[in-house]
């Protein structure tokens, strides 16, 4: 029953293993180094790839695959690993607690981090847009380079979303205190902060996010990762979050050809859940993060 969760080549393995006449150790492992083929190309760390395939090891009970030995016991014992199988991936994306979650007519402060290029200030837009829709009052502050600055306040000003930036003042500190305050003032729900960002994790990054962290004390800090970044996130993800408290995730270019597997690392390294997805570069190219679907095409 699962099958039609998982994706192409993972249901043809799992479909030869049901046409197998035994299910044994051996067929098992042949299995689960295919189904790790296809997680690593999907960006999976390989620390976790080999964790899920030792905790299925453990649960699949050979003794009860031997007693299986009809076509209906093998059907049943693979249609067993499949869900085993979903059900690792699952719990790899669900660090066991929700992320704070703001209340409309109560102000929150979020602040955005993560690399240049990441999709961060389309992201902030897409946040804001997504809340506006819903009835909340959000306002946009940038705290960024010159470039960030004009693509969030054009962004702003398409969406009629209150924006604060000054790309002559240089300390985003200063920026980003004047922006929350000024939003606060005007009674706005949901105060979305644009971080700087740079190409490189550089200590100088590092320290500038911790200081407006410290300045802003953001009620949530949303890291923000490529979805195509592969086998870098973990310790990117681990960077931003030994320098501010990231408490939730957001995947971005999930519209190209990236599975995302990368997003498993991210929760792992900040503790985490993902809690949106960005599917392109439109203002409403955003979704609210569903673990079934993400897994499916991450075994696709
Ligand atoms: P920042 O440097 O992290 O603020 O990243 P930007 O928001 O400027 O995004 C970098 C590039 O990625 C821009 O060209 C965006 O239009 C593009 N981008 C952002 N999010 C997405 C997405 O979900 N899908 C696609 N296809 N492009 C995106």
């Amino acid at each position: 029953m699962v099958l039609a969760q998982l994706g192409g080549s993972i249901s043809h393995t799992l479909q030869q293993m049901s046409n197998a006449t035994i299910i044994d150790e051996k067929v098992l492992s042949d299995c689960l180094n295919e189904i790790s083929r296809a997680l690593l190309q999907a960006d999976v760390q390989y620390k976790m790839v080999h964790d899920m395939q030792s905790n299925i090891k453990r649960i699949v009970n050979f003794d009860d695959l031997a007693a299986g030995h009809n076509k209906l016991g093998i059907i049943q014992q693979v249609d067993f690993i499949q869900q085993a199988i979903f059900n690792e991936l699952c719990k790899m994306l669900d660090p066991g607690k929700p992320s704070f979650t703001p209340k409309k007519g109560k102000t929150s402060v979020i602040m955005f981090v993560g690399l240049q290029g990441s999709g961060k200030t389309t992201t902030c837009t897409q946040y804001a847009y997504y809340h506006q829709r819903k009835g909340w009052k959000p306002a946009l502050v940038c705290v960024d380079t010159f470039r960030a600055f004009c693509q969030l306040n054009q962004n702003a000003t398409k969406a009629k979303i209150p924006f604060y930036g000054r790309y002559t003042e240089s300390d985003p500190v200063k920026i980003a205190a004047e922006g929350v305050e000024r939003f606060k003032k005007e009674n706005c729900d949901l105060i979305i902060v644009d971080t700087c960002g740079r190409h490189k994790q550089e200590a100088a990054l590092f320290e500038e996010m911790r200081q407006v962290s410290e300045a802003m004390k953001p009620d949530l800090v949303i890291f923000v990762m490529d979805g195509s970044i592969g086998q870098a996130a973990f310790d990117q993800a681990q960077a931003f979050k030994q320098s501010v408290a990231v408490g939730a995730v957001i995947v971005t270019k999930m519209d190209g050809h990236a599975k995302g597997g990368g997003a498993l690392s991210a929760v792992a390294a900040t503790k985490s859940p993902v809690i949106f997805i960005g599917t392109g570069e439109h203002m409403d190219e955003f979704e609210v993060f569903d673990v079934k679907p993400f897994v499916s095409r991450l075994l696709g």
